[in-house]
């Protein structure tokens, strides 16, 4: 079980929002959540720091994590991808972004996030002041690409889910920012429509973990529909506020 420091520890405290991932809800996550609540929702910090919860995989340090993906051949689409793509980024960042699966040329590179959509996600997140490599780690719930890119069956994102529980279990990002509706399903349960998951912050968890989360348009999607980029600039900026109030958080708890 993972252990918390004493910075960590004052931290959830202050933020009083609970331990950040254990395990993935595979339905009924909590939402509709005023952003000016968010900070002030979950557990005690008692119960947000207690190490409670359980889950099949046990710690791993980031090298064992990236090395059960690359093994992994827990579905089919480990049978057909050229490699998986564990994910980019920081393994140090406070925040992480979640999305689908990989493409064509993720799978080539082995890289997530590097093709047209990686490089509008480049553009968006530049576009705030935030940088990929130093702000985010950045993953999809898939780590094998679908052939012909097509969405992802429930059973493959269902084998797959232990690889993100790992990732997000070891990185204890303090929001989330989920790409699509097919993460948003998959991170949040329910089936509404990507338009009534945006415009409110959710909760990600279970029990008392629970990570704040806002949900936007997958890149790929905005090339295909750029009409909907300023919905997705209004997302930013609410996942900035939502930045702004935990780092504000931490500040006033001195950390
Ligand atoms: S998609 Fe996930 S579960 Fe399936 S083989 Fe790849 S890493 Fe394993």
């Amino acid at each position: 079980m993972m252990q918390w420091s004493a910075s960590q520890q004052r931290a959830w405290a202050a933020l009083n929002l609970g331990p950040v991932w254990e395990p993935l809800p595979r339905s009924g996550s909590r939402e509709a959540v005023q952003p000016n609540e968010v900070l002030r929702q979950g557990a005690t910090a008692s119960q947000a720091l207690s190490p409670g919860g359980s889950s099949s995989d046990s710690p791993a340090g980031w090298a064992e994590l990236r090395a059960r993906v690359a093994d992994c051949r827990d579905c089919p689409l480990g049978h057909q991808r050229k490699q998986a793509v564990f994910g980019s980024g920081s393994t140090a960042a406070r925040w992480a972004i979640v999305g689908e699966a990989p493409g064509a040329e993720e799978d080539e590179r082995g890289e997530a996030f590097v093709g047209q959509a990686g490089r509008l996600l480049d553009a968006m997140l530049a576009s705030m002041g935030w940088s990929r490599t130093k702000d985010f780690f950045i993953t999809n719930v898939l780590k094998c690409r679908p052939p012909g890119n097509r969405t992802p069956a429930p059973t493959e994102v269902a084998a797959c889910a232990r690889h993100l529980q790992a990732q997000l279990r070891q990185l204890e990002p303090l929001a989330l920012l989920i790409l699509g509706r097919v993460a948003a399903v998959h991170l949040l349960g329910g089936s509404a429509p990507l338009a009534h998951l945006r415009e409110r912050i959710h909760l990600v968890g279970s029990n008392a973990r629970e990570i704040p989360a806002v949900v936007t348009f997958h890149p790929a999607y905005l090339l295909r529909s750029p009409q909907d980029k300023a919905k997705a600039w209004e997302d930013l900026n609410r996942f900035a506020a939502l930045q702004d109030r935990a780092t504000e958080a931490l500040r006033c708890a001195g950390l």
